[in-house]
C-alpha cells in the first residue's frame, strides 16, 4: 500500500495541489491568504513540497483576538459538549490516517512505518482520551477553571503528535489555542486545521499560525496570552522562562534529554538489543527521550556490543515512504551538519566510532546509525544532546555505579532499565532521576500517562491527570488576582 514513491504519494500530492502548494495560517476558522514565507522541503529528496507563510504581528494579533473571543462560548459548553468535538476530531484523524501519515513522512523524513503505526494512532488516541477527560473535569477538578487563551509552540520531530499533546488537553479543559508548528513541518498542522473546519469546531477555538522562531517568541511574549506551553530545545525553553517570568502566565516546558539505557548482566540480551534499536534509532534518534547513553554491565559488555553491531548492520536506511525502511531522513541539512559536528568532536576527544558498511542514498539527509565506544562521561558526545542517530556506550560494575552514571546528566527526561531480576529493576527505577522510567521496554507512550522531565528537561507533564492539571488553574488564583491591592497578601 505504501510502496516506494520518490515523488511522494498521489493522495498527498493532490492535497498539496488543492492548496496551490501555498499555505496561509488558520485563523478564526479560515485559512488566510498565503503571504511571504519560506519553502517546506522533503528531507528525503531535497524537493520543495510547498510554501509556508511567515505570520506577521498583525496575523498573530488577529489569531489571539479570535481565540479570546472564542473562550466565552467554548467555556459555556458543558464538558460533555466539548467532548463531542474531541471525539469528532479523533474520528476524522482516523478517517484521514493514511493522508496524515504520508504527509508527515514527506515533510519530516520519518519512516512511514512509524508515522502510520505510531504517530497517527497515538494522535487519535490522545483526542479520544481527552474527550473522556472533558466529561470528567467538573468532578475531577472542582474549584478549577481553564486558563483562557493558550499559546503553544512545538518542534519538528513529532509534528502531529506534539500538536495533539498540546491541543487535546487544552481544549478538553475549556481553553482556546494559538499554536505554532515548527517551520520545517507545518503541513500536518494545516491538514489538522482542515479537520477542525470539517467537524465545525467553533471558529477561534483552534488557530494555527505558521512561521519560524521569531513568531514563536512573539507568541510567548504576547500580553494577551494566559498560558504558554512549549516543546523544543532547552536553550529556547530557558529563554521563554526568563521572558515570561513575572508575567503571571502559566507555563509548561518539555525540553531536551540524554536518557540512559541501563542493561544489567542478567538481562535478556536479544530483547535489550532490540529495545535499544528502538530507543536510539526510532525517528533517526531525533527523539527527546531517545536512549542515547547505553550503560552496560562490564561482564556482558563485549558480548552486548558485538550483538548490537551485528544488528546495526541489518538496519535498512532509505526512502521513508518505503514501508520496509527502518531509518529515514533527518529533518534538514542543518541537522545533519550539527550531528556530524558533534561526532567529529567525539572522535577528537578519543571516542571510537562504529558505523555499518554500505552506501547511503545519494540525495537527502541520510545518516548511518552510529555507535561510540571508548567514551568517558565527561566527553561532549556523552553529555550533550545530539538529537540524531548517535549512541554512546559506557560500562559499569555495580548497580550503584549504574545509578550514579545515569544521574550524571543535566537532563532527566526518561530512562530504561533491563534486567530479568524484577527486584533489582524496581530498586533501580526510583533512584534514577527521570520523569519516566521503563523496565524491560522503551518508548511506551500513552495518553493516560504523564510525560515530562526533571532538571533541564523541563517541567510540567503532558498526558494523564497531571497533563490535564497543567491546563487548569485553581479558582482561588483568579479570586486573588481580582482583589484590590490593599487586600492582597504581601
Ligand atoms: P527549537 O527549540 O529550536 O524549536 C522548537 C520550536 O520553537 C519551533 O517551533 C521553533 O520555531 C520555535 N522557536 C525557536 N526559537 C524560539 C524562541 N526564541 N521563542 C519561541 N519559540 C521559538 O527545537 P527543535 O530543534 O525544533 O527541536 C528539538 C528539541 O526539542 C530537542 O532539544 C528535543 O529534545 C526537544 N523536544 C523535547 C520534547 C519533550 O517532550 N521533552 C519533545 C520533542 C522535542
Amino acid at each position: 500500500e505504501y510502496g516506494p514513491a520518490p515523488e511522494g504519494d498521489e493522495q498527498a500530492v493532490a492535497w498539496l495541489d488543492s492548496h496551490g502548494r501555498k499555505f496561509g495560517s488558520f485563523i478564526d476558522g479560515t485559512f488566510t491568504k498565503p503571504g511571504k514565507g519560506f519553502a517546506t522541503i522533503n528531507p528525503a529528496n531535497g524537493k520543495e513540497l510547498a510554501q509556508i507563510t511567515q505570520s506577521t504581528k498583525a496575523d498573530l494579533d488577529r489569531a489571539l483576538k479570535a481565540a479570546r473571543k472564542a473562550t466565552g462560548p467554548w467555556q459555556a459548553l458543558s464538558g460533555f459538549e466539548r467532548a463531542k468535538y474531541l471525539y469528532a476530531i479523533a474520528r476524522q484523524v482516523q478517517k484521514h490516517a493514511r493522508l496524515f501519515a504520508v504527509l508527515e513522512t514527506m515533510d519530516n523524513g520519518k519512516p512511514i512505518r512509524e508515522s502510520r503505526d505510531i504517530d497517527v494512532p497515538l494522535v487519535a488516541r490522545h483526542f479520544y482520551h481527552h474527550a473522556g477527560w472533558a466529561q470528567h473535569i467538573e468532578r475531577e477538578f472542582p474549584d478549577h477553571q481553564p486558563y483562557g487563551v493558550c499559546g503553544q509552540v512545538i518542534p519538528w520531530n513529532f509534528p502531529l503528535l506534539m500538536m495533539a499533546w498540546k491541543i487535546a488537553p487544552a481544549l478538553a479543559a475549556g481553553n482556546t489555542v494559538v499554536l505554532k508548528p515548527a517551520e520545517f513541518t507545518s503541513l500536518t498542522a494545516l491538514l489538522f486545521a482542515e479537520i477542525c473546519r470539517e467537524i465545525d469546531l467553533p471558529p477561534g477555538v483552534v488557530n494555527i499560525v505558521t512561521g519560524d522562531g521569531e513568531v514563536g517568541a512573539a507568541i510567548m511574549d504576547h500580553p494577551d496570552i494566559d498560558k504558554v506551553a512549549f516543546t523544543g530545545s532547552t536553550g529556547v525553553g530557558k529563554a521563554i522562562r526568563k521572558a515570561t517570568a513575572g508575567s503571571g502566565k502559566g507555563i509548561s516546558l518539555e525540553l531536551g534529554g540524554k536518557s540512559p539505557f541501563i542493561v544489567f548482566e542478567d538481562a535478556d540480551i536479544d530483547s535489550a538489543v532490540e529495545g535499544l534499536v528502538d530507543a536510539i534509532w526510532f525517528n533517526q534518534g531525533q527523539v527527546c527521550c531517545a536512549g542515547s547513553r547505553l550503560l552496560v554491565q562490564e561482564s556482558i559488555e563485549k558480548r552486548f556490543i558485538k550483538k548490537l553491531k551485528a544488528r546495526m548492520a541489518k538496519l535498512r536506511i532509505g526512502d521513508p515512504l518505503d514501508k520496509a525502511i527502518d531509518i529515514g531522513a533527518l529533518i534538514a541539512p542543518i541537522q545533519v551538519e550539527r550531528v556530524a559536528e558533534l561526532m567529529k568532536k567525539g572522535e577528537q576527544e578519543g571516542a571510537i566510532r562504529y558505523q555499518p558498511d554500505g552506501e547511503l542514498p545519494a540525495d537527502g539527509c541520510f545518516m548511518k546509525p552510529t555507535l561510540f565506544t571508548n567514551v568517558s562521561p565527561a566527553n561532549t558526545i556523552a553529555s550533550e544532546e545530539v538529537f540524531g542517530p548517535v549512541l554512546v556506550a559506557m560500562s559499569f560494575r555495580t548497580p550503584d555505579e549504574a545509578v550514579s552514571l545515569a544521574n550524571n546528566s543535566l537532563y532527566g527526561l526518561a530512562a530504561s532499565v533491563w534486567s530479568e531480576n524484577i527486584n533489582l529493576a524496581l530498586d533501580i527505577a526510583p533512584r534514577v532521576k527521570a520523569g519516566i522510567v521503563w523496565i524491560n521496554s522503551t518508548n511506551q507512550f500513552d495518553a493516560a500517562c504523564g510525560f515530562g522531565g526533571y532538571k533541564e528537561s523541563g517541567f510540567g507533564r503532558e498526558g494523564g491527570k497531571e497533563g490535564m492539571a497543567a491546563y487548569l488553574r485553581p479558582t482561588w488564583e483568579t479570586k486573588l488576582k481580582a482583589l484590590p491591592a490593599s487586600q492582597k497578601p504581601v
